[in-house]
């Protein structure tokens, strides 16, 4: 088989095993640092509003994704959600089986047309539900970060 050849099975594929060492470093952008800076300093959530769709997004986008407005006016947003979708993890990131099985949701924070990804905590799994009302539980000051994972986990209200 060639290159030229198509390939219907990605085992048919001539390849070479091995590790690629890489880094990377990514920024939050403008918006996320100030969101990440509330979360980590005063342990609340930031959007921003679109004055012409009235959209509030969160995390906070500095343009308008439907009509490309700037936007510039900050909100604070409630810690408060429901479940809007939700899955059991069973494994880690390297396929390893986890100690207990985790809830990981999306989370529409009440007042915004946005939300967050996170795990669920003081919940079971199989008492994870859709519409569910959840708040978020944050990291105690000295520990947070400035990341995603200074919120500790959403718990039922
Ligand atoms: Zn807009």
């Amino acid at each position: 088989m060639s290159v030229l050849h198509r390939i219907e099975h990605l085992h048919d594929a001539l390849a070479w095993e091995g590790d690629m060492p890489t880094q990377g470093r990514y920024t939050v952008g403008i918006a996320g640092e100030k969101f990440f800076r509330e979360i980590q300093e005063n342990g609340r959530f930031l959007g921003t509003v679109c004055p012409t769709c009235g959209i509030t997004y969160v995390p906070p986008r500095l343009y308008c994704e439907r009509c490309f407005a700037h936007l510039e006016e900050w909100v604070e947003v409630p810690a408060t959600g429901r479940v809007h979708t939700f899955t059991i993890v069973h494994l880690d990131l390297d396929g390893n089986p986890l100690p207990e099985p985790r809830a990981l949701a999306f989370v529409h924070l009440d007042g915004t047309d946005g939300g967050l990804v996170h795990y669920l905590g003081e919940v079971k799994p199989d008492q994870v539900c859709i519409g569910m009302c959840v708040e978020a539980v944050f990291k105690d000051k000295a520990e947070r970060k400035g990341s995603i994972l200074d919120i500790a986990y959403f718990k039922p209200v």
